[in-house]
């Protein structure tokens, strides 16, 4: 795109902003858990992973005080360690109880809401089918809660078809929590198809901060030219936000900050949508907005198909220091 000449009239764009958008209850959560250790503790206290999948949020709480380690080796003795909204394998919190530190569990309660039914399933006798992405911390958590062998990823339709499990008739699924329902409905059909006796969880696990986000970036996608996601290429609900939109037949991009906006993405366009992942803060959606405002006569639009009044209780052990 041509500099716009400090004289001349700015371009007019419209921007649609989604709702809702942006942090979720467990996000929330997880970010007042770090700040309360901080303050009951005083700096450093540790997190095992990325609290969320936001470098903005994680660079802010670093600054606070904030140590953010990959595995609880790394964390000295003594030290108050806090774990990621992702969920963790079993063993390390065992670990951490093992080696008598003081650690605080931010798993989101919607996560551990699967971990618990996978318990179930397995105590069940059941064979779990774990719809998720390979790789991803809570997938990893999740297969964590169940002794190894008793829970097979599925990933998308091709493994659906393909999974041949040793015993079709005693079989159940879940999902990870930050899924595209549509894809997920798709798996699912597909695994209903071939294994008709399979057992559905009792409510969805995909979370509602999730299929919010996607619904509301679906209602504006088609009033838009094009749609921004301010998110981590790492968030899995945020890389989700873009697909959806993607498949509403609207150019979308993810980006992590208004500078890494590529300002070629917005030629021709008269109106932009934007949203954010459930981990991103509200101020980098401002600060977009704020950005976009230099080169274009820029008026806004909030476009909200649900409200969110969802709020998780912290931890006992916080709730005294909130
Ligand atoms: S996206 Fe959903 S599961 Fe993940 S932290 Fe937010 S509410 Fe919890």
């Amino acid at each position: 795109m041509t500099e716009t000449p400090a004289t001349a009239a700015k371009p007019v764009l419209e921007l649609l902003i989604a709702a809702p958008r942006g942090f979720c209850a467990g996000v929330d959560r997880a970010i007042r858990i770090v700040e309360l250790a901080i303050e009951k503790h005083g700096a450093p206290v540790y997190v095992r992973h990325e609290i969320v999948h936001n470098k903005f949020v994680v660079d802010t709480l670093r600054a606070k005080g904030a140590v953010f380690v990959e595995e609880l080796d790394e964390v000295p003795d003594g030290a108050p360690v806090v774990f990621s909204a992702h969920g963790v394998p079993k063993s390390v919190p065992a670990n951490a109880q093992a080696r008598g530190l003081d650690y605080l569990d931010a798993t989101c309660p919607l996560v551990s809401k699967v971990h618990r039914q996978a318990e179930r399933l397995v105590a069940a006798g059941r064979h779990i089918v774990f719809i998720g992405h390979e790789g991803h911390p809570e997938v990893i958590g999740t297969f964590g809660q169940v002794p190894a062998g008793s829970m097979t990823l599925i990933e998308d339709v091709a493994d659906a078809e393909a999974f041949a499990p040793a015993d079709p008739n005693n079989l159940a699924f879940l999902t990870q929590t930050t899924l595209s329902v549509d894809d997920t409905a798709e798996v699912v059909r597909t695994l209903q198809r071939r294994f008709p006796a399979m057992q559905a969880p009792r409510g969805e696990d995909i979370c509602y901060a999730t299929s919010n986000r996607q619904a509301a970036v679906k209602a504006i996608a088609g009033a838009c030219d094009a749609v921004l996601v301010i998110g981590a290429p790492n968030s899995s609900n945020s890389v989700r936000l873009v697909e959806v939109a993607q498949r509403e037949g609207v150019r979308a991009a993810l980006i992590q900050r208004a500078a890494d906006l590529d300002w070629a993405f917005l030629d021709g366009i008269g109106t932009l949508g934007i949203t954010a992942g459930a981990s991103a803060p509200e101020l980098l959606v401002r600060e977009l907005v704020d950005l976009l405002a230099t080169r274009f006569d820029v008026t806004e639009r909030e476009e909200e198909t649900t409200r969110e009044t969802i709020a998780f209780k912290l931890p006992r052990a916080l709730e005294q220091a909130a």
